[in-house]
């Protein structure tokens, strides 16, 4: 048994990583134990959001974007660059390029902070001992004084959709192909099965999303959602809803897909299927039963409002506990739990969330919908305006999309962001502050935004709430 720590945290992802960097800014002796192991067969840190996630699928969709771009609209602006091809090993080369310098930088500031990374799957036992098993087996146990479980998420599986790791993948397998595929069958319209959709779509393949929901995006404002899958669906993406996959079977190198939708039972044949269904929470091999730490009833580790599980002195964050499965929302949870422990009044402010799909035009919003706006019988106020009127928008050749912003007309605060639209998700910032000190429209409204920008949108948006908007002719007059 090693001294004892202040703080270990199982499991080095975006929640983990920041809670453990949090915990040694404030001087507390802090492991990190994690067992990522990436494709070069070397320990990593960075979870899925690094590895996996947020960040590769980021690299890919900026690469394609600009390959889509200057394929579409080079020629608009003037530029004559002659045919424009892709190299897609070197493109995926490039993202593992970013994963590893990314990966390293994380591995460099716990050097740098002095927490000591354990390599290995980490187990909570009783009394706040972790046994740390390394991947030649051998076995070490730690004891703190507090334990973080950041042990993160995995894909769900569909047992009559097996993977196979080239032809039927989850998210993680669609990152990698290194061939454009004539044809690929995502399942599931959510925010994976948008973004790598989009990213294989720019690529050349024919793109089919089956969704089993009747509502697209039904956590998006219903505005927005629409001009979204109108957008999607200019763009090539098949979107069909009401379709439930039954199963697939490989044949012949490609990929028969069986699902069911209102007209009956069909079978189509693809070149690669991406199974991205969601999500669960992943505690396999974690949690001793002794350790006593509860689960809810869909396998996530229960906590309160400050990350406090039913034992004293073991904390839990990230997507192994409720709330959007998002970085962000791990990280700041993983902040608040290492000031917590310092004795600090730390709190998350779950309300105010920033939500991104990063699809061209993204999608982005935070707060409440209209239609939750209306079901809780709220008196609340709307303001929009299109890109298509924005100066700068113009100047980019990208006019598609809206902003769209709530305020409650008894507070005057703001209390919904959404936008669809040319970097939405940068231009939501402003929104997110605003709500976050409690601002009201007429804030926005009163602020000075450097013109041409995009966000002169989000400033016309809240003057426009009550007719003030000058870029845009209003139909209410004050
Ligand atoms: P994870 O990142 O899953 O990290 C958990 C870590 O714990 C892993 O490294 C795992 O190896 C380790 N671990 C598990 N068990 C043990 C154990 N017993 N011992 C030791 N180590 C263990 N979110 C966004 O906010 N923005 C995005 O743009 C975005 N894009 C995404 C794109 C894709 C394709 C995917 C799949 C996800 C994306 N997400 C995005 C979601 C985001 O990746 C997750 O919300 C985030 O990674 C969760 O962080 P976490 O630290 O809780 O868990
Ligand atoms: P999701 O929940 O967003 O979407 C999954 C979709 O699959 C749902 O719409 C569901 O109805 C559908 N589905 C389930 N079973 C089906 C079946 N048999 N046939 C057809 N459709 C079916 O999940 P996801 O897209 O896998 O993403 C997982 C999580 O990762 C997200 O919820 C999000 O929290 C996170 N993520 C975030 C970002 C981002 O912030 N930009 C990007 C990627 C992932």
């Amino acid at each position: 048994m090693s001294d004892p720590y202040d703080v270990i945290v199982i499991g080095g992802g975006p929640a983990g990583y920041v809670a453990a960097i949090r915990a040694a800014q404030l001087g507390l002796k802090t492991a990190c134990v994690e067992q990522w192991i990436n494709k070069q067969d070397k320990p990593a840190l960075g979870g899925t959001c690094l590895n996996v996630g947020c960040i590769p699928s980021k690299a890919l969709l900026e690469a394609t974007e600009l390959y889509d771009e200057a394929r579409k609209n080079f020629a608009d602006m003037g530029i004559l660059v002659g045919e424009v091809g892709l190299d897609v090993p070197k493109m995926i080369a490039r993202k593992d390029g970013i994963v590893s310098e990314l990966t390293g930088g994380i591995a460099a500031l716990f050097k740098a902070n002095g927490i000591e990374w354990l390599q290995g799957r980490g187990k909570l036992g009783a009394e706040r001992a972790v046994t740390v098993t390394e991947r030649d087996g051998t076995e070490t146990v730690h004891q703190a004084a507090n334990v973080i479980i950041a042990t993160g998420s995995v894909p769900i599986e569909l047992g009559a959709t097996p993977l196979d790791g080239n032809i039927v993948v989850d998210s993680s397998g669609a990152l990698d192909w290194e061939d454009v595929p004539g044809s690929v069958c995502v399942i599931g319209a959510g925010i994976i099965g948008l973004e790598l959709g989009s990213v294989w779509r720019r690529m050349g393949s024919e793109v089919v999303l089956l969704e089993a929901q009747e509502d697209f995006l039904p956590m998006v404002d219903k505005a927005i959602a629409r001009e979204a899958k109108r957008t999607f669906e200019k763009q090539g993406l098949d979107i069909q809803l009401g379709s439930r996959v039954m199963g697939s079977e490989v044949v012949n190198g490609q990929v028969k897909v069986s699902y069911q939708d209102a007209d009956g039972e069909h079978e189509t044949m693809f070149d690669k299927l991406i199974v991205a269904v969601g999500r669960r929470a992943y505690t396999d091999g974690a949690l001793s039963v002794e350790a006593g730490v509860e689960l809810d009833e869909r396998g996530l580790i229960h906590v309160n409002d400050h990350c406090e599980t039913n034992i004293p002195g073991v904390y839990a964050i990230g997507d192994v506990v409720r709330g959007p499965m998002l970085a962000h929302k791990g990280s700041e949870e993983g902040v608040m739990v290492a000031e917590r422990i310092c004795g600090e009044h730390a709190e998350v402010n779950y309300a105010v969330m920033p939500n991104v799909i990063y699809t061209h035009p993204e999608v982005a919003w935070v707060g409440k919908t209209e239609e939750e706006l209306k079901s809780e019988g709220v008196d609340y106020q709307v303001g929009t305006f299109p890109f298509a009127a924005s100066g700068r928008a113009k100047a980019k050749g990208d006019t598609g999309g809206m902003v769209k912003i709530i305020r409650d007309r008894t507070s005057d605060r703001l209390v919904g962001a959404h936008l669809i639209g040319p970097s939405a998700s940068e231009l939501l910032g402003q929104s997110v502050l605003a709500m976050e000190f409690d601002g009201t429209i007429e804030d926005i409204a009163r602020t000075i935004h450097a013109h041409p920008t995009l966000s002169e949108a989000v400033h016309e948006a809240a003057l426009g709430a009550d007719g003030r908007a000058i870029h845009i002719a209003n139909r209410k007059k004050r």
